[in-house]
């Protein structure tokens, strides 16, 4: 009975893993011209200070506009474009594409965000990142102090030296840097304050049970603290109830981002977002 079931388990998990290679195969096949034939866009995400409510910038998130599978989140393909090598090509794209959306909310009267650019590990290693930072907010006219890069942990971990290095030539650049998902990945405390970054963001995973989980809520307190004593703002993501957002508030976080203000947007939804009367009064 047991081997049956055994076989029958068996059977199962190769069905499902023959299924992911071969969806994957099919993505990867996709994404080879998928930039090409303009098929991924940008959705902004406001971000909010707790204090005054008042949205001081906005994180681009990608979506890929599949021409058989419809919307496709970051999360499916990302990493395969990561192990491809097209992140390079996509993420010049992103970062070329924020700056210059946001330069044409400037432009348009906006009151100036600050773009948050999410940044994976091979990107992050390839020699020409500054470079190719440089030359984004030089094609776009976008000041450096309204652009910001998101890494996580794990990017900076791999090599240590060289990450801080080349994390303090994007900051001598005048464009931010933030640690993304903070909290899941496997810096050490001694290596986070040789970090040339201004905010800390605490990942979901730790949000979504506040006022539920004194353990999360221990965290998320901890790390608000351990950011201020390092002279760091800390930003929670995910932040999808009042509950949570007036436990942030209480306890010292000074912004969040999630759907309890505003879901990701396309460029236009968020300019009318940000031009409507309350907005602009508060
Ligand atoms: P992330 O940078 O940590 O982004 C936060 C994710 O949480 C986003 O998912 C966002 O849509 C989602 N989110 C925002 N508010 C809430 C909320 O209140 N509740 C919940 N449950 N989720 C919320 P998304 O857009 O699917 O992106 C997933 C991940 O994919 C991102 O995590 C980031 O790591 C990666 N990613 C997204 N866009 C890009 C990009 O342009 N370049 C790179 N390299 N990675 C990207
Ligand atoms: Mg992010
Ligand atoms: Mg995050
Ligand atoms: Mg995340």
């Amino acid at each position: 009975r047991a081997k049956e079931k055994g076989k029958n388990n068996c059977q199962f998990y190769t069905r499902e893993m023959n299924a992911s290679i071969e969806e994957k195969l099919v993505l990867l096949e996709g994404l080879r011209n998928a930039l090409d034939d303009g098929q991924f866009r940008l959705v902004y995400q406001p971000k909010v200070e707790l204090h005054s409510g008042r949205v001081f910038g906005v994180e681009a998130l990608v979506r890929w506009e599949h021409p058989e599978q419809g919307v496709i989140g970051p999360d499916r393909f990302i990493p395969l474009a990561e192990e491809s090598g097209m992140i390079v090509a996509l993420g010049e794209w992103i970062l070329r594409s924020a700056c210059a959306q946001n330069k044409a909310w400037q432009d348009a009267g906006l009151p100036p965000l600050c773009v948050s650019v999410n940044v994976s590990p091979r990107q992050f290693e390839e020699a020409r990142l500054v470079e190719r930072v440089r030359q984004a907010l030089d094609d776009s006219g976008l000041a450096p102090q309204w652009l910001e890069l998101e890494v996580t942990e794990g990017v900076i971990m791999r090599d240590l030296q060289q990450a801080v290095a080349k994390m303090a030539q994007v900051r001598a650049m005048g464009v931010s840097l933030s640690i993304d998902d903070f909290g899941t990945g496997y810096s050490s405390l001694s290596a986070l304050k040789s970090f040339p970054i201004s905010t800390l963001k605490i990942d979901k995973s730790f949000v979504r049970d506040l006022g539920r989980s004194s353990g999360d809520e221990a965290i998320a307190s901890s790390i608000i603290g351990l950011a201020h004593r390092l002279r760091l703002r800390v930003i929670a993501e995910g932040v999808e109830t009042e509950q949570q957002r007036s436990f942030l508030r209480e306890n010292g976080c000074d912004e969040m981002q999630g759907y309890l203000f505003s879901r990701p947007l396309p460029p236009q939804q968020l300019a009318a977002l940000l031009s409507a009367p309350a907005m602009r009064a508060a």
